[in-house]
């Protein structure tokens, strides 16, 4: 289009493939020229570049290098009903997808190449009902479904002022670059899942099957984090043990369901004490749950331990085979301590260790307290 030198993907000055105008360019060097946009784009496609600056960059390849007015990617939703998203060079004089947000498939020339679900020419966009002007000069349009496999993911869109631009050449080409953007979508969409799925793996390996609270290994994550925090402003920080009394002769007499479901409800009562932004429940260990709750004094932790103590034994939860009561109690021991320089996090767990070996020895359902291991 009359220039020599244009910017590339990589925002590099190319000079054009023979540096001469298209309309000066005999049929072998607008072959030529097709072919090294093609190899250009097709090189980019692969760099892994994100979707969006990689499509843009296509469409500023072409309107730059090409005698069309205006180049945009057209994204469909899910359920292919409507363009959600559009990326676009050129000339625009009001893009409908850019005004609505959204632009329903039933409207428009690349709806009807959505419906058509094929390559799409429109020869004279004067004698075409459906066509909406993107551009004042334009007078021929193309469109290909941007498709991977039987996934159609939306339409690039091509406008041009002449009418005998898109020949079959061209057209070639521009089904490649349609192909090309296809396959980066597909592969974006899989990096998207990929994200997705690590992410729900990280939370589920932190998570307690059972119960769904925290498990062991976010309560060492978030007590190591805990301590450090507590250190540097000098403040306390507390551990609630709680282990269930002769939980194992629950589970002999009315069985292992019956005492699963009893954890299940017992961490849901737990739950209701961890209410700080900082504070975290979580399963300890097989009927042992653990409170870490910052900024508490020893008075108040053991305040919180026998209120948890209590709420286990108002929950009435049968245990037909307790030496102590008709229902489920738990003991609970608690360690609470500023954290210092020489000590370390294990030292906590070890005094709420303590403190709990005291509450049974001293005849369960109990609290009991340790400021040191
Ligand atoms: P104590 O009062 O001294 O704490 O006695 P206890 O019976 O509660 O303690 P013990 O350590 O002897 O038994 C704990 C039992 O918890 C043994 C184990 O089978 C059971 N247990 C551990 N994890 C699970 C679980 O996920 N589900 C069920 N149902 N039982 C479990
Ligand atoms: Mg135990
Ligand atoms: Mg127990």
């Amino acid at each position: 289009m009359g220039q020599s030198v244009t910017t590339d993907l990589l925002g590099q000055k190319a000079l054009l493939p023979n540096g001469l105008p298209w309309d000066e360019q005999d049929a072998s060097a607008r072959q030529a020229t097709l072919t090294r946009i093609l190899i250009r784009i097709s090189r980019e496609a692969l760099q892994g570049a994100s979707l969006d600056s990689l499509m843009q960059g296509i469409c500023d390849c072409l309107v730059a290098e090409l005698p069309v007015a205006i180049v945009s990617v057209l994204l469909l939703d899910d359920d292919n009903s409507h363009f959600v998203h559009e990326v676009c060079a050129g000339e625009f004089t009001q893009s409908p997808l850019a005004v609505a947000g959204k632009w329903p498939v039933t409207v428009g020339a690349a709806g009807r190449c959505v419906q058509l679900g094929r390559p799409h020419l429109i020869r004279d966009t004067a004698t075409d009902p459906d066509y909406v002007p993107g551009n004042a000069t334009a007078r021929s349009e193309f469109l290909v479904p941007i498709r991977h496999g039987r996934r159609l993911h939306g339409v690039l869109n091509l406008e041009c002022a002449r009418t005998d631009f898109f020949d079959s050449e061209s057209c070639a080409v521009f089904e490649a670059v349609a192909d090309l953007v296809a396959g980066a979508i597909h592969f974006a969409r899989i990096a998207d899942e990929l994200t997705e799925a690590n992410r729900r793996l990280e939370q589920l390996s932190m998570r307690d099957a059972l119960t769904g609270i925290a498990n062991r290994r976010q309560f060492d994550a978030r007590l190591a984090q805990a301590w450090a925090r507590q250190a540097r402003e000098g403040a306390p920080l507390a551990l609630l043990l709680a282990d269930v009394d002769f939980f194992k002769a629950l589970n002999d007499s009315a069985g292992h369901l019956r005492g699963d479901e009893c954890l299940r409800r017992l961490a849901r009562i737990c739950e209701r004490f961890a209410v700080n932004e900082h504070d975290l429940v979580a399963r300890y260990g097989g009927e042992e749950f653990v409170l870490l709750l910052p900024a508490r004094t020893p008075e108040g932790a053991i305040a919180q331990a026998e209120a948890l103590r209590r709420a286990v034994a108002e929950e009435a939860l049968p245990h037909p085979a307790s030496a102590l009561a008709k229902h489920v109690t738990v003991s609970v021991g608690v360690a609470a301590l500023v954290p210092a320089a020489d000590a370390s996090p294990e030292q906590l767990v070890a005094a709420a260790d303590r403190a709990l070996y005291d509450a049974k020895s001293g005849g369960r359902d109990r609290v009991a307290w340790r400021d040191s291991a």
